[in-house]
């Protein structure tokens, strides 16, 4: 007998060589009919895998993220066995699962794949999976797996056959083709209810670029053909939201090729939009006790040597500026630490006095590669909504309490309500790679679990994952289509204090070093509105609108009461514009949809007469005639519901 424990604790007896799936039956029959893969201490395993040891099992079905990767690593196989049945002497290399699906790298030799093949691609790869083949895993000696490709000619999988150690080469069998692979398949092919082709790309092999191109086939797949109409939709929903479109359609931003690559120009509109969230934040950290600094550009290039920021990114950043006649070396500003360091040592600080809070929307320059840019979330340059906080040892708690709520009201009032966190704490196994002491660490870590708890946060500790320098909180917030996305980083520093020598006196009248703590809860202002932009479609929440409503004139006859009601708006502090336009009213709707405008005010003769106006909600919800005065606590109703005081 051996003993297998399950992720609750609770342990089963069973016989040697007992199943995964024999283990799932006998927690249920609707588990065993879900179950696709397994985790047998800490290996993926098959759900027919016989185990032989105790061990610790995890079961997995299609929804979680790892019977997902198995799903769709067995269709890469069956995408492989598709593409050998059609095109007869192709040379397969490699093919993962990833995120979203999974792709094989195909040497197709003279055969050219474009999207009129995909459908009988598809066909053939569901033709596959209806023949419900079991994948089933044999080891082979090295001898054996390399003359199995070399009889095919396929020079590549022979070259990572000899990088593999004989006794650990595992060939897949199913119907009846084999591959190389290390295992985690689902039981058959038989599942697979929906296979779609989504694109091909050119890919050099093993990444190198002197290495032969191989094409890629990026594909996916899922158990019911529900789940594909889902997620096609969700694709295409994409597509729509996408914030370089967006951008352009919204006018917010653009980029010109003669200010150069990933430098983001801020046209009016997405600049007053940047000004509201900049004045959202700057509000609620006055009253969370921050003060605004302004710190330079650039900076001496010893500042970033004494940070350590030169000999880690220095190379592979933008190059020191020099001086014509000084011989001075200065670095564009990467980060804003080291500047607030040094605000810091401006002078000399009393435990009494801190924690200290200095703040600043600094933009800062990093060169990313040209292929790396896109849009808003890749560029070279960006402005973070930085902040730093010196504290004593003692504060840490507090203070990491009070980031958190800063934190979550930011994605309260922006409406992100799907999130959780992650802690990355030390790897207690290799204590060298840390600096800082052990007591330090101890109560850095205890603090951020013990924040992330109170706050009732959904949380993750992730061992091994934290910097060099101190562990850290992230928040993975989950957008209107079910994208991650990593916003909002809170991050303690033993290192900074210590290479800029930063100190405050104790009670006890000894020099102390304080703890900083780097948070920027947007991360930086262009990544932000860029997912921002995607996750509501540039429906913004209505209090940061650039603008909350237009005024419509039926005609020309209604411009001066048009006109009135405009003033009456502004007069509520709503923000409004005027389309007087000689244009029909059905344009300016159309056009107003077009920008997202939340509200349409209709003004005609009824409506003067009346010292009425007609609301139309954006999408079309007609609010009827109200007066000014109504329509105006409507707003400000609307704009209270998202947006609290802190
Ligand atoms: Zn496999
Ligand atoms: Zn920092």
């Amino acid at each position: 007998m051996i003993k297998i424990t399950l992720p609750d604790g609770a342990i089963k007896e069973v016989a040697k060589d007992t199943t995964p799936l024999a283990i799932a039956k006998s927690i249920s029959e609707g588990l065993a009919r879900n179950v696709i893969s397994a985790k047998f201490n800490d290996t993926v395993v098959e759900v027919y895998t016989p185990l032989t040891t105790d061990g610790t099992l995890t079961l997995y079905t299609w929804n979680n993220d790892e019977g997902k990767k198995a799903f769709w690593h067995s269709s890469s196989h069956v995408l492989a066995q598709a593409l050998e049945e059609l095109y007869p002497g192709i040379k397969l290399t490699i093919g993962p699962a990833i995120e979203n699906g999974f792709y094989y790298d195909v040497d197709f030799g003279a055969n050219v794949i474009s999207e009129k093949d995909f459908p009988k691609i598809e066909a053939k790869a569901l033709e596959i999976a209806r023949g419900k083949h079991d994948f089933s895993m044999r080891e082979v000696s090295k001898q054996e797996a390399l003359d199995f490709y070399k009889k095919q000619g396929n020079e590549f999988k022979v070259e990572l056959i000899e990088n593999l150690t004989d006794g650990e080469i595992t060939f897949c069998d199913h119907s009846s083709f084999t591959d190389l692979c290390r295992g985690g398949h689902i039981p058959n092919t038989g599942i697979i209810k929906a296979f779609k082709i989504l694109s091909v790309a050119g890919a050099y092999w093993r990444g190198n670029e002197n290495n032969p191109q191989l094409t890629r086939v990026y594909g996916i797949s899922f158990p019911k053909q529900k789940d594909l109409k889902e997620y096609l939709e969700l694709l295409e929903e994409a597509k729509k939201r996408d914030h370089r479109k967006l951008g352009k359609e919204l006018g917010l931003f653009t980029f010109s090729q003669k200010v150069g690559q990933g430098l983001p120009l801020w046209l009016p509109k997405g600049a007053a939009l940047r000004e509201r969230l900049e004045d959202f934040l700057k509000r609620a950290q006055k009253k969370a006790g921050y003060e605004m600094v302004v710190t330079p550009h650039i900076g001496q290039k010893e500042l970033y040597v004494t940070s350590g920021h030169y000999a880690k990114y220095g190379e592979d950043s933008f190059q020191p500026i020099k001086t014509p006649k000084e011989d001075e070396e200065f670095l564009l500003k990467p980060m804003n630490c080291p500047h607030h360091c040094e605000v810091y040592k401006n002078s000399p600080w009393s435990y009494k006095d801190l924690p200290i809070r200095y703040a600043e929307f600094g933009t800062v320059y990093r060169y990313e590669q040209s292929g790396e840019l896109h849009g808003l979330t890749r560029v070279r340059g960006f402005t973070q909504d930085d902040a730093h906080i010196f504290c004593t040892p003692e504060q840490l708690d507090e203070e990491f309490k009070n980031v958190i709520d800063l934190v979550l009201y930011v994605f309260g009032s922006l409406g992100f309500e799907n999130f959780t966190a992650q802690v990355s704490v030390r790897d207690l196994e290799n204590p060298d790679k840390y600096i800082g002491n052990v007591d330090n660490w101890e109560k850095a870590e205890q603090a951020i679990i013990s924040a992330a708890k109170e706050k009732g946060l959904d949380y993750v500790v992730e061992s091994g994952e934290a910097a060099f320098y101190g562990p850290k909180l992230d928040f993975m917030v989950k957008d209107a289509l079910g994208r991650q996305w990593q916003l909002g980083t809170i991050q303690v520093d033993y290192n900074l204090p210590e290479r800029f020598d930063l100190t405050y006196k104790g009670s006890d009248n000894e020099l102390h070093r304080p703890v900083m703590i780097h948070r920027a809860p947007f991360g930086s202002m262009e990544r932000f509105i860029a997912i921002l932009l995607e996750h509501t479609g540039g429906n913004f929440p209505l209090w940061l609108m650039p603008q909350q409503c237009i005024v419509l004139p039926v005609s020309e006859k209604h411009e001066n009461y048009a006109q009135k009601v405009l003033n009456s708006l502004e007069n509520h502090e709503i923000r409004a514009l005027i389309d007087n336009r000689n244009e029909t009213v059905g344009k300016k709707i159309r056009e107003a949809e077009l920008k997202k405008i939340p509200f349409m005010i209709i003004v005609g003769e009824q409506e003067e007469a009346d010292n009425t106006i007609s609301v139309r909600k954006h999408g079309g919800e007609d609010l009827g005639s109200i007066s000014v005065k109504d329509f105006s606590d409507l707003i400000k109703k609307e704009i209270n519901s998202t947006l609290k005081s802190f």
